[in-house]
């Protein structure tokens, strides 16, 4: 297969199933010659992530869950074992306790603030780490992020915080990889209907409200975001690095909410 991807292998983190954002990325860069590496978290995610990866023409999956550096540094020795090095990387795994993605933020425990910041936010910086010292002649990184982050977003809580700190994370992680021609970038997605979006209370009449206001009349979809993952994965952006770059058919620039049905 030729593309712009030809030559060019990377992990892909975040598959649970075929609605997952991760999984829109990996379509994009497969469709464009990219060998892609999935990891999935626990055994049932596993028997959905592998099929998967085989429709990519993959058979390299592995486990790794996040909370388990353990299980992060197997990942990276398995790639170094079988591939060596690596051009691309991307990181799309959040999780926060749904019974705190609701109500007040002023309510969130210690305990889950921590827990949120090290899966949606620390995660990033470790595997980013590991990822570099894959990455001898340059690469680029992706992780992805929500406006909750700069925005307050009803029932978002925590989880806007944690993005505030992974978008700050990217930009110094930009800075500390940049002399070796190693990219980092964000997207900052509009609202998906996936399992992490569906914890979040309300998410319907969130993704309603986004469908209604924003300037495209729609939301974006997963091949939306693969398609803008795929120009920051590829070569044709080598001059973009810690980037925020919206994937939410423009609604996050909206200040009044549509007047058309004010209209009617
Ligand atoms: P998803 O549920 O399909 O993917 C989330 C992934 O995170 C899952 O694969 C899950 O296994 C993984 N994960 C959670 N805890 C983990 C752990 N401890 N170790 C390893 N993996 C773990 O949902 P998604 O919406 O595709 O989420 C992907 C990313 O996109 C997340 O960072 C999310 O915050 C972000 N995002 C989502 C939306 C949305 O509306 N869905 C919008 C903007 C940004």
């Amino acid at each position: 297969m030729s593309g712009i991807m030809q030559g060019k292998r990377g992990l892909i983190m975040g598959v649970a199933n075929n609605h997952s954002i991760a999984w829109g990325i990996a379509k994009a860069v497969a469709a464009q010659g990219a060998e892609v590496a999935f990891t999935y978290q626990g055994e049932a995610l596993g028997k959905r992530v592998r099929p998967l990866a085989a429709e990519l023409g993959s058979d390299f999956v592995v486990p790794c869950d996040v909370e388990d550096i353990a299980s992060v540094d197997a990942t990276f020795e398995a790639l170094r074992e079988r591939w060596g090095t690596i051009d691309f990387l991307v990181h799309a795994i959040g999780f926060s306790d749904k019974n705190e993605l609701k109500g007040l933020y002023a309510d969130t425990t210690r305990e889950n603030f921590s827990r949120t910041m090290v899966i949606s936010c620390f995660s990033f910086t470790e595997i980013a780490k590991r990822a570099a010292a894959l990455m001898p002649d340059g690469g680029s990184m992706l992780t992805l992020t929500y406006n909750g982050s700069q925005r307050v977003i009803p029932n978002y809580n925590v989880m806007g915080v944690a993005k505030a700190a992974l978008e700050a994370s990217v930009r110094y992680l930009t800075a500390d990889f940049g002399p070796n021609d190693i990219r980092v970038n964000t997207i900052s997605a509009g609202p998906v209907r996936t399992l992490a979006g569906a914890g979040i209370s309300d998410a319907r009449a969130i993704y309603a409200w986004n469908q209604q206001n924003a300037p495209l009349r729609r939301t974006a979809t997963i091949e939306d975001i693969g398609g803008s993952a795929l120009y920051l994965l590829s070569d044709l952006s080598r001059g973009v690095t810690g980037e925020v770059h919206y994937v939410d058919a423009g609604y996050s620039i909206t200040s009044l909410p549509s007047l058309d049905r004010l209209r009617k």
